[in-house]
């Protein structure tokens, strides 16, 4: 999931893009990281987005290694979750932020608590510069295991709680296009396949 919050900051910030040269060294550095990152994410239209994924059965060294690496590509990305399909992986797993704490999660259950329910932008590192409206579980508890293949369980609330959702979803080939009313649905695929469109 990327965290909306940065992305809205850039937005404000778009005019200091038009001059690079004012940008410090380290920011400059940051953008190019992100770029890199995004690259190595799969992108909307990609099958692997599309696939449910299987269970988790080794908690071995390539599954640490993997987890490593994408909490970094999240971080890199200025994203609050990352699931294993999104980088072609077809395991469920997925790594996270939750309340600035970085988290692997693998074979995760998410049960809601209680019956409320609220409606927030997300966006996801897949779908670029698409937000949309999604209603969520606004308090969820997850069972899961670390990537060391012990037992974790979290109850969670609000915003932590609709990245858990999020990141579920894409382990069964799930969008938050697929979660959206139509309107936003229409506007989200004008921005993903601008090239598409026939201009008269
Ligand atoms: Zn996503």
């Amino acid at each position: 999931m990327a965290d909306h919050e940065h992305t809205h900051e850039h937005d404000h910030d778009d005019h200091e893009h038009e001059h690079p040269e004012e940008l410090t060294e380290e920011e400059a550095e940051r953008l190019v990281r992100k770029e890199i990152a995004l690259s190595q994410i799969r992108q909307y239209g990609d099958p692997a987005l599309r696939m449910k994924a299987e269970d988790v059965e080794a908690f071995d060294d390539e599954l640490r290694t993997v987890t490593e690496r994408m909490l970094s590509l999240m971080h890199d990305a200025d994203g609050i979750g990352l699931a294993a399909t999104q980088v072609g992986i077809l395991r469920r797993f997925f790594v996270c932020s939750l309340d600035g704490e970085d988290r692997v999660l693998v074979n995760p259950v998410v049960t809601p608590r209680g019956d409320d329910t609220e409606v927030d932008a997300e966006g996801c590192l897949s779908l670029g510069p698409v937000r949309v409206p999604v209603e969520r579980h606004t308090s969820v508890r997850i069972e899961a295991q670390d990537e060391r293949g012990e037992p974790v369980a979290l109850d969670l609330e609000g915003f932590p709680a609709r990245v858990v959702q999020h990141e579920l979803d894409h382990l069964n080939g799930t969008l938050m296009l697929d979660r959206t009313d139509a309107e936003s649905r229409r506007e989200a695929l004008g921005l993903l396949r601008p090239r598409l469109v026939l201009t008269p």
